[in-house]
């Protein structure tokens, strides 16, 4: 039923219908799966490229799902940004990211935690008051706090945007632009918004070591970057020849499958615990 082309007007809504219905049945999942606890976080180190050591993780969410296994974010985190169910699951996210990260932390070693916060979570109401209560209850300073917003986001009310994030800076959390250069003016942004770090997006990361054009941009951002006073992460890093030019461009921190997938929690402490370069 889902044949497409022309003429086949009368195939399409029953095509459509049923991916409404698809969405509708997801939705009411996903809201159980909140309720019932089926969603996890998974946690991905960020590596001190001068050193080789864990400086934090990214809180990555899964579904653990009664019959389809351990889902993606891709399976559902687009459902729930239409239906608004991106809000309590972001909630969750923030909290349990939290919660884990106060556990990471020593007297001697700070441990930061990335959280992605959707466009829709950071423009509710209450998203001030969500960060205060999540950093209260788990007791994380919240300096060791670094919300990663993707430039896509701000194509939305830019100064709805920009105040939100200016109450966040006053309470110390830190900001991030994700998927940094994806967009179409990434620069004005940063002059723009209140931001501390720049998270290099893989497709750039991808072809440092064998695309001049490639090298060049990366070389801008992180140096632009630098001159900003913004520290750099570059993503999606997997093959040690990237990390050694990243860390030859001053970048300062790499996150990708060269060092580890997103792993459980049990597995990120692990992590941490490895006393030198992971
Ligand atoms: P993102 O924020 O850009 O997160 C990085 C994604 O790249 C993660 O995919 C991670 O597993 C993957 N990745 C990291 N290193 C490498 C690498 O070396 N190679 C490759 N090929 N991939 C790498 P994941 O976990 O599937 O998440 C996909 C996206 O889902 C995230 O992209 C983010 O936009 C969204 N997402 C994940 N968790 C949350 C959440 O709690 N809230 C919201 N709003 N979005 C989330
Ligand atoms: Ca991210
Ligand atoms: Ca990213
Ligand atoms: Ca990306």
């Amino acid at each position: 039923a889902k044949e497409r082309g022309k003429g086949c007007v009368a195939l399409y809504e029953p095509a459509l219908h049923e991916q409404a219905l698809q969405e509708l049945q997801l939705r009411s999942d996903l809201a159980r799966a909140l309720e019932e606890d089926q969603l996890v976080v998974h946690f991905q180190p960020t590596i001190d490229l001068a050193t080789g050591v864990v400086a934090g993780f990214e809180a990555l969410v899964r579904w653990q799902h009664p019959t389809r296994g351990l889902l993606g974010p891709v399976h559902f985190i687009p459902t729930a940004e239409r239906t608004g169910l991106i809000v309590p699951l972001g909630r969750w996210v923030l909290r349990e990211a939290c919660r884990a990260a106060a556990t990471f932390q020593t007297p001697t070693r700070r441990v930061t935690i990335s959280v992605n916060v959707a466009a829709a979570q950071l423009t509710s109401e209450g998203f001030g008051d969500e960060v205060v209560a999540a950093l209260r209850d788990s007791g994380l300073p919240p300096s060791c706090l670094l919300l990663e917003i993707t430039e896509s986001m701000l194509l939305g009310d830019l100064e709805l945007i920009r105040s939100r994030l200016e109450v966040l800076r006053r309470l110390d959390v830190r900001i991030a632009i994700d998927d940094f250069g994806t967009g179409f003016s990434s620069l004005a942004y940063l002059r723009r918004l209140p931001v501390d770090v720049v998270k290099v997006d893989k497709s750039f990361v991808d072809h440092v070591t064998d695309d001049d054009h490639d090298a060049s941009l990366t070389r801008s951002i992180i140096a632009m970057s630098q001159s900003l006073n913004l520290a750099t992460i570059a993503e999606g890093v997997e093959h040690l020849g990237q990390a050694e030019w990243l860390r030859a461009t001053s970048c300062r921190f790499g996150q990708g499958f060269l060092w580890s997938r997103p792993v459980p929690l049990d597995q990120a402490r692990a992590l941490l615990a490895v006393a030198g370069p992971l």
